[in-house]
């Protein structure tokens, strides 16, 4: 069965149609600059990268290039073989614990939850809508980033704020990263031989969350009602004192967009490294012995193993610690340097078995006393399988 997992945002859509159960990816790409002119897109069939320069004027025609693609290269003989498009939905609110099927409700529900994620949710509702004019006959579903942190406990997602900030607009902990931390956890569940399992997953890419994941279930997660909570990040500054933001919009008379954009996007590694957002910079840095990579490379693992602590704590152990996205994956001297601060609770670091780039791998000494794992992710192929499973 030929399943389509797509992540829209406002001027992009990305796409992977695979053959389910087979887990086989038929064709891939990413389709940039929808709407703004200059459109274009990359495709990726058979081994090959093809670029193609074409106006998309929205993302209907964004899917109508596709079906061409696809009709064209041979992929498949008629549409109605894509059972299934699966859409990847940043924000889940309270109302989705798993994938659900599109229908009117659901599309008005991820329309409301738009002011909490306002630059995903509504490209989002966009692709689904196109999705359907173009493929009337696939099933669509849904699968949320949030989800997967839907099973935390009430101590763990509320904050210390007056009650009525959560019943009246909604404010609590939703985490996001879901589709991935289920991913590596279920990945992990499957190399460990069993579901009885503590784990602790750390999604560490250029936005980066951290999951506590008790058989299976997510129990803890970094980021909250936004993605600028928890851990930090390229351009974000992640946990900070809240009282920060009123004393700066006093002090400066920074408007609740300007600060928002300041701790968006000119914080994190960024802000403390005066030199870039992106770890091999940082490493760079580091080598050439800049003292503010130094800086910016401690407080960056520093908080990380904060975390790791705190969720070994809540979990009253931890069977494994994952390493995936972007840094996770490739940062060989970011996993050194978390894998060595927790040394204390007698994690031992394989230095050979660390030294690699986005591969699956057992990265700690047979007597370490928690395994630690590389996973790479794969977030469009958890997002096909859902899809699968409420399609076949
Ligand atoms: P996003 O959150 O945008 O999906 P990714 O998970 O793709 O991000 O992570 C991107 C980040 O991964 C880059 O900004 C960079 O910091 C890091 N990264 C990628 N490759 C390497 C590498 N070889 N060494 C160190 N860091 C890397």
């Amino acid at each position: 069965m030929k399943i389509l997992s797509v992540n829209a945002g406002s001027s992009s859509l990305k796409f992977q149609l695979y053959e389910m159960p087979e887990e086989k990816v038929l064709i891939s790409g990413l389709m940039e600059r929808i709407g703004i002119g200059d459109s274009f897109y990359t495709i990726k069939i058979n081994g090959q990268k093809i670029k193609k320069t074409q106006e998309l004027n929205n993302h209907e025609e964004a899917f109508e290039a596709l079906v061409k693609e696809l009709e064209g290269n041979h992929v498949v003989d008629s549409l109605d073989e894509i059972k299934g498009i699966g859409h990847r939905v940043v924000q889940g609110g309270d109302y989705f614990n798993k994938t659900e099927v599109v229908t009117d409700d659901v599309l008005s529900k991820i329309e409301e939850l738009s002011s909490l994620a306002p630059l995903h949710n509504p490209a989002a509702v966009t692709g689904i809508k196109a999705a359907k004019e173009v493929f009337p006959n696939a099933l669509q579903t849904v699968v949320f980033d949030t989800a997967f942190h839907q099973t935390m406990p009430k101590e763990n997602y509320l904050y210390a704020l007056p009650y009525s900030w959560y019943t009246d607009y909604k404010i609590r902990r939703y985490g996001a990263h879901g589709t991935s931390h289920k991913y590596v956890a279920q990945r992990a569940n499957e190399i460990l031989g069993r579901t009885d399992t503590k784990l602790i997953t750390c999604h560490i890419g250029n936005g980066a969350s951290i999951s506590a994941i008790v058989n299976g279930k997510c129990v803890n997660t970094s980021m909250g009602l936004t993605p600028n909570a928890g851990l930090i990040m390229g351009t974000r500054c992640g946990d900070i004192d809240a009282s920060i933001i009123p004393y700066i919009m006093e002090k400066t008379n920074m408007s609740p967009k300007e600060v928002d954009n300041v701790i968006n996007k000119q914080s994190g590694l960024l802000a403390i490294s005066k030199k870039s957002s992106d770890s091999r910079d940082i490493e760079d840095g580091i080598a050439n012995g800049d003292e503010n990579c130094i800086l910016a490379q401690k407080m960056y693992v520093r908080r990380i193993t904060d975390y790791i602590a705190k969720y070994y704590v809540e979990m009253k152990g931890c069977d494994a610690i994952i390493f995936t996205a972007g840094v996770g994956e490739n940062s060989v001297d970011t996993r050194r340097d978390i894998i060595n601060e927790l040394s204390v609770l007698g994690v031992e670091l394989d230095s050979d078995a660390n030294n690699v780039r986005g591969k699956e791998r057992l990265i700690t000494t047979p007597s370490s006393s928690i395994k630690c794992y590389i996973i790479p992710t794969d977030e469009e192929l958890m997002i096909a399988k859902d899809t699968y499973e409420l399609a076949k």
